[in-house]
């Protein structure tokens, strides 16, 4: 399994920061792991030019058809774009997004030829009642479809009070719940659950990267806003490569 760093730019981004991307592209062109941004639907052709893979953020499950600012996985890939996000948090909560769009969401992507990263997390109220297992458990059967497998699908664990916060949970924490996520995946996709890439997502930095990519079953990241600047999101890719 090659080990991936995914930015999300979110709401950010104009013609103005696509150098960023070039500096990424110069300097990690030939990265050891795989290296995705994720952008705006306005800049996706442009990111796509600079040889960096290139992901959509959402998508819209239907392939096109009356559904005004809407995007689809099929008009992203005509972009260049190979991968999309679906099911983050703030779509879930922003959007009041559930669990079965967000399947549908990902039966779109696979259709329009792109590999889906599928995001699940527990809030704070439910982290501090301990019931981030169950919640995670149960995203993920309701997320993730039957069809998934490890080379079209990836899923990031991302706690929603780790989200933007510069919190995280403790590396101990990290590991339990990210081997328990290897066993939920396992249990129901076999072989493809084992090899089913698994990122880590809240307030990854510089700073904590080394420590959470040598956590076992952490096989990447899911970067918010350390991937807007080429200069803080490269020392995670350089730190991810050094794990893997
Ligand atoms: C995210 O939004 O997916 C994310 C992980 O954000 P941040 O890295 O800023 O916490």
């Amino acid at each position: 399994m090659r080990k991936l760093v995914a930015g999300n730019w979110k709401m950010n981004g104009t013609s103005a920061d696509l150098p960023q991307l070039n500096a990424l592209a110069d300097q990690h062109g030939d990265a050891s792991v795989d290296v995705v941004i994720c952008g705006p639907a306005t800049l996706l052709s442009r990111m796509a030019d600079t040889g960096l893979s290139i992901g959509g953020e959402d998508c819209h499950p239907s392939s096109s058809g009356a559904y005004t600012g809407d995007i689809s996985a099929a008009m992203i890939a005509d972009t260049g774009a190979t991968y999309v996000i679906t099911g983050h948090s703030e779509r879930r909560t922003d959007h009041n997004e559930d669990d079965a769009l967000i399947a549908s969401k990902a039966t779109a992507g696979w259709n329009a030829g792109l590999h889906v990263i599928i995001c699940i997390g527990e809030s704070e109220a439910q982290y501090r009642a301990g019931e981030t297992l169950d919640i995670l458990r149960a995203q993920m059967d309701q997320s993730i479809p039957d069809a998934a497998t490890a080379e079209t699908t990836t899923i990031a664990y991302e706690p929603i009070w780790a989200i933007g916060t510069g919190l995280t949970p403790t590396a101990e924490e990290i590991s339990a719940v990210h081997a328990a996520l290897r066993v939920h995946l396992e249990a129901r996709f076999g072989a493809e659950g084992s090899a089913m890439r698994l990122l880590y997502g809240g307030s990854v930095k510089a700073s904590n990267a080394d420590e959470i990519f040598a956590l076992a079953n952490v096989d990447g990241a899911l970067v918010g806003g350390a991937s807007l600047k080429a200069t803080d999101f490269s020392p995670i890719i350089t730190a991810l490569e050094a794990s893997a």
